[in-house]
């Protein structure tokens, strides 16, 4: 923590020197999916990117509780408290209970989360698992006055919050350039201002996903989540906030005043927003069509694509872009990074071979903090890699007998891989994992050879049956038995 980290926020529209309120503990709170669907490959920048991040704080020796919630309930498809609930629809469609949707894409989710090796939050709480705690606040916005309701619904009140407190601070927007660029209430003539949105809204008869409040048999609206759920975790007051770009507008500065008008404080201090995926630069979006999912990226099954790509490739190919730049989305790109990817990940791999001399032609201090400044410079991911090339340029020399280094200087540039390539880039080197399997499955098949020859038919079975469920087929041949990937 001897660092001084340098983070933008969204808030104050400027690089700020970064002061967690209770060192070494950190609060971050990151919004997480709606598990209506699986997640594409914009979502997973998002996350990547705030991987990151907890990985950063945690290699500076931060303590990071980090919330990242899983949204399933009261994401309506409209933007302005129309359309059905993303999950309900979907049930219906499928004939499915809501929370069969919800088990099936959570479960989806982490698993492209575990493949991408992002680690998995502190915290992952549900929307529905905290209904009474969203009721409570709703409650307490009503009381402050800054809420009304309407037939069983419960609308927040914009012009009077306004009118004492700045509804647009988060993206520097005054009330009035908001109204003229919202479109009027068609249909929502319960609303009494256009900006007014949600906490609380009366379920129709077929709604599925409906509790009891005191206002109505309804659904909390999407953005009460966020609000009471980072409260409960994290307190009334944070240090960090974040999401993608596109949520900043409506649904963070909904939560901000939401937290405001209930407790009177700002939630977080330093809001952090990653911008967009896009392909032919338009944003990934699963309503626009452009989308493709990380499983598809992975085997290569998708017509825009060349090839398949790995896990650990697509997440050089984001790292390698600013998390607050957009990145565009292209073969060519993806074909560039799976080299400097290989490139890198040989280098690394080549350490452990390298000669020491008694004298050194490279000082690795340096570039250590040439790495650290680029981290500390508000995560500058892309820099940080050009600084790693450097460093694989030295090992790629010093192999090859055309530099000198000694151990000093050796065991530096050890822990400078092991530190940013795995521990804060969290790469991987997937080929090494690839190159040990054919070693690994032959000494399995021997061991079922073994227990079929002992007639230990239970264990042989159990032996087969459980590599066939984990995708490999064995095969006894005349000259032995192969295995086969499914
Ligand atoms: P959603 O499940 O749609 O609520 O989105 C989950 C997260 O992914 C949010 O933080 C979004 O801002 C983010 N997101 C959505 N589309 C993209 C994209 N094309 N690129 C990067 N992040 C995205
Ligand atoms: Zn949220």
């Amino acid at each position: 923590m001897k660092q001084n980290l340098f983070v933008y926020n969204t808030l104050t529209r400027k690089k700020e020197e970064f002061k967690a309120l209770d060192a070494p503990h950190v609060g971050m709170y990151v919004c997480g999916p709606t598990v209506y669907s699986d997640a594409h490959l914009g979502n997973c920048r998002t996350y990547i990117s705030f991987d990151l991040i907890f990985r950063y704080l945690t290699h500076l020796g931060y303590k990071v509780r980090y919330v990242r919630n899983i949204t399933d309930a009261g994401h309506l498809e409209g933007d302005a408290d129309e359309g059905e609930d993303k999950i309900s629809k979907k049930a219906k469609l499928a004939k499915l209970e809501p929370m069969e949707i919800v088990q099936k894409y959570t479960v989806g989710f982490h698993d492209v989360m575990r493949a991408l090796n992002i680690l998995p939050p502190s915290i992952e709480p549900t929307a529905t698992g905290h209904i009474i705690e969203q009721i409570e606040l709703v409650k307490t916005i009503l009381e402050k006055g800054y809420a009304y309701e309407v037939d069983g619904s419960v609308y927040f009140d914009v012009e009077k919050y306004n009118a004492s407190h700045d509804y647009g601070m988060l993206n520097g927007r005054n009330l009035d350039d908001l109204l003229n660029n919202t479109r009027s209430l068609g249909g929502q003539e319960d609303k009494k201002g256009k900006l007014d949105f949600a906490l609380w809204i009366k379920a129709k008869p077929e709604h599925l996903m409906k509790w009891p409040s005191p206002w109505s048999i309804g659904f909390p609206g999407w953005h009460l989540e966020c609000s009471a759920m980072s409260d409960k975790y994290l307190g009334e007051q944070f240090d960090i906030h974040g999401g993608g770009i596109d949520l900043a507008p409506t649904h963070h500065t909904n939560e901000i005043a939401q937290n405001i008008a209930a407790c009177g404080k700002i939630p977080a201090n330093y809001w952090i927003h990653t911008n967009m995926l896009t392909v032919n630069g338009q944003k990934m979006s699963k309503s626009l069509g452009n989308s493709f999912l990380p499983y598809e990226l992975f085997t290569g099954k998708n017509s825009i694509l060349n090839k398949a790509y790995s896990p650990m490739t697509v997440r050089f190919f984001m790292l390698q872009a600013n998390y607050r730049s957009t990145l565009d989305f292209s073969n060519d790109a993806m074909e560039a990074s799976e080299k400097g990817f290989k490139r890198l990940m040989n280098s690394f791999g080549l350490l452990n071979e390298l000669k020491t001399s008694l004298t050194t032609e490279v000082e690795i201090k340096s570039l250590s903090n040439r790495c650290y400044e680029a981290m500390n410079d508000d995560f500058n991911s892309p820099v940080l890699i050009a600084e790693l090339f450097e460093a694989s340029r030295i090992i790629n020399s010093v192999y090859d007998g055309k530099l000198k280094i000694d151990t000093e200087n050796l065991d530096r540039l050890k822990q400078l891989m092991q530190n940013f390539v795995v521990d804060v880039l969290g790469l991987k080197d997937e080929q090494a994992a690839n190159d040990d399997l054919p070693q690994v499955l032959s000494f399995i098949v021997d061991l079922r050879n073994e227990a079929k020859e002992s007639k230990d038919y239970a264990t042989s079975d159990k032996i087969r049956n459980g590599l066939q469920k984990i995708g490999f087929q064995l095969k006894d041949t005349k000259e032995g038995t192969n295995w086969t990937k499914i």
